[in-house]
């Protein structure tokens, strides 16, 4: 059976290519290529893909790999048309996919993936754009939207089945291929790795080296995407960094782990001796974030020798009751604490940034400079998330504001709109984090 996967635009006002890379597909893949099935791959976002480079498009490359997608203006959904902003199609020219899925036409099904719950047009508009070019196919949808708006997906995806969830197994029996097995998360992303050798080219990749979280932060939905925390096996890990380093000569590796230093005797420490000991010539960077409290000066020390340089630790705001409403992750004697041990290792502090949040609607403009003057005194970059509510979270229970809106609302760019701020205040809190990085 010939199974096509694809991992579709994205639909915002801006993306960026922050070693994005559609990681649960790629796992699919693996998975059922041992199976024995015949795959294609399509991934809409790759800003390396062949087709692209012969129709001598070349976009924006930055540094370690990251860089800008290419993009196309497209008509603003109704929803959001009073919007003072461009919205865009990222990725590699509607064109040139049409080009490409034609060359699939024998594909018998379809698998297509999905992250933010924003994106879902970019979804819907490749779903429509595969059932024209390849009509016999079964078209199945995956990944953390149809998981976070179930129904949503089934009535505006545009497609024949829909995935929530991790366990993808009962969808094979569906579609009339594989036994009924138990899906044990843990057994599954031991067993397989990230298809990267579907790429042509690969300058970087993303890794997991686990799933979950301990934490329950209650804008974070974490633990409804995987309900148990677990490590992956160190060995496993390291071969998989061996093989990318060796057979597909990435620079770049970026680890999307939700707790990458939880319990970090036992899982971080190990595993990063033993690359350190490898002699790897790649660099790391932690684009998800990591909580400072696990930073000890242990930690900071192998974060340091193993060549980490971009280091994200989440913040969200110096408030004490803030953090404390809000599932009490770190305080801000902790973060002091990190950044302390991060420097006395050797690690500059621009290569060091605080996440921080805005745009809540239980925090005013002041609360959030009170954080970026807190930030400031730290020495390191700040990066600015603008809010977005996720649904399932418990902010979402809690605050209801956005139940009745479509999910196009959820957008970062524009749902701190709905939370009393305006783009004013929204750009003034940008300018202030500007000048502390440049001061930086
Ligand atoms: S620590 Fe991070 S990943 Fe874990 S629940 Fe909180 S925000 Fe989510």
């Amino acid at each position: 059976m010939k199974v096509l996967l694809v991992n579709p635009w994205i639909y915002d006002f801006s993306a960026f290519d922050f070693w994005l890379k559609p990681l649960g597909l790629l796992y699919i893949a693996s998975y059922l290529e041992k199976q024995g099935y015949s795959l294609s791959f399509l991934d809409c976002m790759d800003r390396f893909h062949p087709a692209l480079i012969n129709a001598g498009i070349k976009t924006l490359e930055k540094q370690y790999g990251t860089g800008r997608f290419y993009e196309e203006e497209i008509k603003k959904p109704v929803e959001i048309k009073e919007i003072p902003k461009r919205y865009k199609r990222f990725g590699i020219p509607y064109s040139i996919v049409k080009q490409e899925i034609k060359k699939e036409i024998d594909s018998e099904i379809i698998l297509v993936s999905s992250i933010m719950t924003y994106w879902y047009q970019g979804v819907s508009d490749i779903i429509k754009l595969l059932r024209e070019e390849i009509p016999k196919a079964k078209i199945v949808v995956g990944g953390i939207y149809p998981t976070l708006l179930t129904e949503h997906a089934k009535k505006e995806s545009g497609a024949d089945e829909v995935i929530p969830g991790l366990n993808f197994f009962p969808l094979l029996v569906k579609l009339g291929d594989g036994e009924d097995k138990k899906f044990s998360p843990n057994d599954f992303f031991n067993s397989y790795s990230p298809g990267y050798h579907l790429y042509k080219k690969l300058p970087y990749i993303s890794l997991l080296t686990s799933i979950g979280c301990p934490f329950h932060c209650t804008y974070c939905v974490s633990n409804l995407l995987s309900k148990n925390y677990f490590a992956l096996s160190k060995e496993k890990i390291l071969n998989e960094i061996d093989m990318y380093v060796k057979n597909y000569g990435v620079y770049d590796i970026a680890f999307y782990d939700d707790a990458l230093l939880y319990n970090s005797e036992k899982h971080f420490l190990p595993l990063f001796e033993e690359i350190i000991r490898r002699d790897y010539k790649v660099r790391f960077h932690t684009p998800n974030g990591i909580n400072a409290r696990f930073i000890s000066r242990d930690v900071a020390e192998v974060l340091y020798r193993s060549n980490f340089k971009t280091i994200r630790i989440g913040l969200e705001s110096s408030q004490e009751n803030f953090q404390q409403k809000t599932g009490g992750k770190v305080t801000n004697e902790e973060i002091i604490k990190a950044i302390s041990n991060l420097s006395e290792a050797g690690i500059s502090k621009s290569d060091i940034g605080i996440y921080l949040m805005a745009g809540r609607m239980d925090e005013s403009i002041d609360d959030v400079i009170a954080t970026l003057r807190f930030t400031a005194n730290l020495g390191t970059k700040v990066f600015v998330s603008e809010y977005s509510p996720v649904p399932g979270s418990c902010d979402w229970e809690r605050f209801k504001n956005f139940n009745d809106l479509d999910p196009i609302w959820q957008n970062n760019s524009i749902s701190f709109l709905k939370n009393g701020w305006t783009l004013e205040e929204m750009q003034s809190v940008k300018d202030i984090k500007n000048k502390i990085n440049n001061a930086v």
